[in-house]
């Protein structure tokens, strides 16, 4: 409800909104607004939020706060995409897209990554927030999404699609726009050839495990190193699977991949 939309504004800006640069990468910490399915349902409007930041940072906004406000302006982005583009959901951006070779994930690949059992744990952490809570950290949807289009090579609406079946702020524009941004086909997207590696990701932004030991049981007991890279311990995750691919060469047939359709 509303009054429930207003008071997690008044928290954020009482609280993480001065550190929110840092604090919203952090998916084991509450860095982030989470105001996101309030603004789906339009229990708050976006406009008293800019403005209620506004005023409760008079004069000179820390730089912090500027960023929340910037991300605000992304959402609006989003939304004039939809408008100018409706079938946002359904076809690229970037028309040269329409040749991108996307593979068919097998439905083994497909059920492990959805059901949080690729064998890396930032992807499978994120994937099980979404199942259980409805939500899934920003910094950890730009990682389960590249590990699903990049790769399993899979094309970007398998993965929207099933966003938009599970999260609790699924947005028309947000949505679509985000996942071709992951992907390459959309608007001032990232380009093709990043490639979040969900190892890196984790050991930066989830040091001491936080995050994965709550959404990731069977490698709760791990040390802050190997809770990582699982496969480097075996038999001490028990009932953890293996990688379902590997980094090295999934990223190198994305790369080639690409690199076809960049060739024409
Ligand atoms: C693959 C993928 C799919 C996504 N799907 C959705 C979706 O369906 N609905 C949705 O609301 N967001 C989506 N996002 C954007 C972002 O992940 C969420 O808006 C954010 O995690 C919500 O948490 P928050 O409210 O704590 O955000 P905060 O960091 O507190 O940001 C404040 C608000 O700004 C807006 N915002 C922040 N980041 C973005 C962004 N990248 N694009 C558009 N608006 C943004 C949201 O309305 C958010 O509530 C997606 C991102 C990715 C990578």
């Amino acid at each position: 409800p509303a009054s429930c939309a207003r008071a997690r504004l008044t928290a954020f800006l009482d609280g993480p909104a001065e550190q929110y640069a840092t604090g919203r990468d952090r998916p084991g910490s509450e860095g982030s607004s989470r105001l996101s399915p309030h603004l789906r349902f339009g229990e708050i409007s976006p406009f008293r939020v800019w403005q209620e930041t506004r005023e409760n940072f008079p004069g000179q906004a820390p730089a912090d706060v500027g960023i929340f406000k910037s991300e605000l302006g992304w959402r609006e982005f989003c939304w004039q995409l939809l408008y100018e583009n409706p079938s946002l959901a359904t076809r690229n951006y970037r028309p040269e897209f329409d040749r991108f070779e996307w593979q068919p994930p097998s439905d083994a690949e497909l059920t492990a990554w959805q059901q949080g059992r690729t064998g890396y744990p930032l992807v499978d952490a994120g994937m099980r927030q979404l199942w259980q809570t409805g939500w899934m950290h920003n910094r950890v949807r730009m990682a389960a999404a590249s590990f699903l289009v990049k790769n399993l090579l899979a094309d970007w609406r398998v993965g929207e699609a099933w966003f938009w079946d599970t999260l609790v702020d699924a947005d028309a524009a947000s949505n679509p726009a985000n996942w071709q941004w992951v992907a390459g086909s959309g608007a001032d997207a990232s380009p093709y050839f990043r490639i979040f590696n969900p190892v890196t990701q984790s050991k930066k932004f989830d040091a001491g495990g936080r995050y994965l030991r709550k959404f990731v049981p069977e490698i709760a007991g791990m040390d802050d190193q190997t809770i990582h890279e699982p496969w480097k311990a075996p038999g001490q995750a028990a009932g953890y699977p293996s990688p379902v691919v590997g980094l090295p060469e999934s990223r190198e047939r994305a790369l080639a991949s690409y690199q076809k359709l960049k060739n024409g």
